[in-house]
């Protein structure tokens, strides 16, 4: 299934001769399970296309799909409620309340969406295992490292099961190490979780373990790509586990949007995960894994 298809979005900031065109038509499809980054230097649009993406804000023309649902054409209180039950974001910030301990900011989708305590307390130690922080449930976040805080962070975005989640540099505050084990653990969780990710990154640690690769240059997808994907379509096929699982892979570009059929996507064979979810995370270093010097 496609989880995401953005056609033709545009996006201008102000009017007259100060009006910046962020998005000058950008059209792409991610498929279900899939991890894609979103690479471009500095003021190329990868703010602004997330936020297109997770309905924090309308492009001036194209249109975005979720889920298969509309997000452009969508009333607010609909597109309120996509962002609060189907999308997750994570932030370079990390965006933690710094009053609540790790257990009680991970457990806030949860609240909004009104899952049962007992569900709730389950879900929220289940998070903070997968990314390694049992141990630091009651501290605050300013007791925390930064990459522990970037871990809570993950751990919250995905409590609530969203079907995609969407980072915007979510390691620009981090040392190169940190940020390679948080992107490790953005790769692991993506395959236990079923997660769609949309990743805006300059890292290369993220680009080598990413399926596919989308390049923006001054509000547009980078031409170069395009010609690629049709090359590298027959990659959109599920690997073998244990290729995933082991060896960083060549990304593989998204599917075209030419392409008629919903390419066949990893997390679309649930066999697939059973039984890989632990030596995924095991293999790549990831449950309890302790990275503060
Ligand atoms: P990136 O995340 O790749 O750095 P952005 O999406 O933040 O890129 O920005 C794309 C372009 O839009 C830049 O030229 C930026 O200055 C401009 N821009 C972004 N947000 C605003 C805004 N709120 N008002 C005016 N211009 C903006
Ligand atoms: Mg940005």
């Amino acid at each position: 299934m496609t989880m995401v298809a953005v056609r033709e979005v545009t996006r201008t900031y102000g009017k007259g001769a100060t009006a910046t065109a962020a998005l000058r038509g950008v059209s792409f499809s991610v498929g279900e399970g899939h991890l894609v980054a979103l690479r471009g230097r500095s003021g190329s649009g990868k703010t602004t296309l997330l936020n297109i993406v997770g309905g924090l804000d309308t492009p001036d023309s194209g249109s975005v799909r979720v889920a298969g649902k509309d997000v452009t054409g969508m009333p607010e209180r609909e597109r309120m409620r996509l962002r609060r039950e189907s999308v997750a974001f994570i932030f370079q910030s990390f965006g933690l309340i710094p009053v609540l301990s790790a257990a009680e900011n991970v457990g806030i989708p949860l609240r909004i969406t009104g899952a049962a305590p007992r569900l709730r307390e389950e879900r929220v130690q289940l998070m903070l295992d997968i990314v390694g922080l049992r141990e630091h449930a009651r501290q605050r976040p300013g007791e925390l490292s930064g990459g522990q805080q970037q871990r809570v962070a993950i751990a919250r975005a995905l409590a609530g099961r969203p079907q995609l989640l969407l980072a915007d540099e979510p390691t620009g505050q981090l040392d190169s190490e940190t940020a390679k084990q948080i992107m490790r653990l953005l790769r692991a969780v993506v395959l236990s979780e079923g997660v769609t990710a949309l990743v805006a990154t300059h890292d290369p640690s993220l680009i080598d373990i990413a399926d596919s690769v989308l390049e923006l240059e001054d509000g547009k997808i980078k031409p170069s790509l395009s010609t690629e994907r049709e090359v590298a379509l027959p990659s959109a096929t599920p690997l073998p586990p244990g290729r995933r699982a082991g060896h960083p892979r060549r990304p593989a570009p998204p599917a075209p949007l030419a392409q008629p059929a919903s390419p066949v996507t990893p997390a679309a064979d649930p066999a697939r995960h059973a039984g890989h979810i632990s030596t995924t995370l095991h293999d790549r270093g990831i449950v309890g894994v302790e990275y503060d010097p």
